[in-house]
């Protein structure tokens, strides 16, 4: 993989994992995927390997990608879903044409249709989101508290209480930026 480029937060819910490959969308934005080839990269460590990406797919797919945030996050504002959105989700999941395969140690994998087909891989995505939005799934949707990010995330926790989308990034954050306010407030008491 390329050093050059930002790396992947990966989680464990493909669709939120999908969204995240845009951070920080409402402070200094880090797009993740920039290129074609950056793409590739990710659909390779998220189970969904393509040989290839046009310009036009990824476009497709980065429409996808703020499609499902979109809906996801009027999902956990508990607002009416965006149409728009709602017809990309759609539109990309009736589109796709991959198959589910177990794998004789009975793992699921997903079979696309073709080695070029990032149509399959978008399909797959689009429908893992469907999934979470439409409450299918044991878990709750909502949005990460860091004032830059508001992703939309799925909490699976037991309390249902997370509060940020990525522990090791949005939250560690939140909680230097408490620590040096303390810091501030009470100098000495930190040494
Ligand atoms: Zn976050």
């Amino acid at each position: 993989m390329c050093a050059q480029f930002p790396d992947f937060r990966l989680g464990k819910v493909l669709a939120t994992s999908f969204t995240a490959t845009l951070t920080e969308r409402c402070g200094n934005a880090v797009e993740r995927i920039p290129t074609p080839n950056r793409l590739v990269d990710w659909l390779a460590v998220s189970g969904l390997a393509v040989e290839s990406c046009t310009t036009a797919q990824l476009e497709r797919a980065r429409e996808l990608r703020e499609s499902i945030h979109a809906a996801a996050t009027a999902a956990a504002r508990r607002e009416p879903l965006p149409a728009s959105a709602v017809q990309v989700i759609n539109d990309c999941s009736i589109q796709g044409r991959a198959a589910a395969v177990l794998t004789p140690e009975g793992n699921r994998q997903w079979r696309l249709s073709s080695a070029s087909s990032v149509e399959d891989a978008l399909g797959i995505i689009a429908a893992d989101a469907i999934s979470i939005i439409a409450g299918e799934r044991d878990g709750r949707l909502a949005l990460c508290a860091s004032p830059t990010c508001r992703a939309a995330f799925f909490d699976t926790s037991q309390s249902r209480t997370r509060r940020w989308c990525d522990m090791n990034t949005c939250g560690n954050r939140q909680k230097k930026a408490r620590f040096n306010a303390h810091k501030r407030e009470n100098p000495g008491s930190a040494k």
